[in-house]
């Protein structure tokens, strides 16, 4: 088992991040096995929410996406990460052999598609041909570093001051920033589900933005809020 390849990683000290997101344990078990093996740094996400938060918080250099998931469609991840103004290589890794479930994935914004069951070798190639052209479509220290212009999200006193927030309702901000649904903010802050829903609606209107997805945009820096890009 070593067809380890390391020659093209930009710096050693730094391991390339990658986001999986799988619901069937035993295949997610797996996939991480082996790319840890290979060098990458792994986190595993099990449904679609967990996957919106950890590419916005781990920043992976691609993610390799399941269709069939428990809360939403493999689909729709794809599609909120692309409205959120993400680049983040993706590479599908789905059952669905259909030519147009792949067609409607590389409409989303998808990178490469492919599917189960898969040949390990293959799959690695692949994932490393992406990271590739990413790499050199993106210069190494941005990669590294941050996609985004802005590093660092607003603090939470520039938002509050910024768009006149309660304490309350930027902790449900954050939740939806983070692509959570109005029933697992409901869950996280201990309110019944429809008061999660009014501070989600508070919330996009004193944030002025028509869309959940935009929200995170503009915690991240990256909206189109007052004209700038
Ligand atoms: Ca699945």
């Amino acid at each position: 088992m070593t067809e380890r390849r390391t020659t093209d990683r930009p710096s050693p000290a730094a391991p390339t991040r990658l986001l999986v997101v799988e619901d069937t344990r035993e295949i997610a078990e797996a996939l991480q096995d082996s790319l840890e093996a290979e060098g990458y740094e792994v986190a595993l996400a099990t449904k679609a929410a967990h996957a919106l938060a950890l590419a916005t918080s781990h920043r992976p250099s691609a993610v390799l996406l399941d269709l069939g998931l428990p809360d939403r469609d493999g689909y729709e991840v794809l599609r909120e990460l692309r409205a959120r103004g993400s680049e983040v290589p993706v590479l599908i890794l789905s059952a669905r052999r259909e030519e147009s479930d792949k067609l409607q994935g590389f409409r989303l914004g998808a990178d490469d598609y492919v599917t189960k069951p898969f040949s390990r070798p293959e799959l690695l190639a692949r994932l490393d041909a992406l990271l590739r052209r990413s790499r050199r479509a993106t210069p190494a220290a941005a990669q590294v570093a941050a996609p985004a212009p802005a590093p660092a999200r607003l603090s939470d006193d520039e938002l509050r001051a910024k768009f006149g927030l309660t304490p309350r309702q930027l902790a449900v901000a954050k939740l939806v920033a983070e692509g959570r649904t109005n029933q697992e903010i409901a869950e996280a802050l201990g309110t019944s589900f429809y008061t999660a829903r009014n501070h989600a609606e508070q919330v996009l209107r004193r944030l002025n933005v028509g869309s959940r997805a935009a929200v995170g945009a503009v915690f991240y820096g990256r909206a189109a809020e007052g004209g700038e890009s």
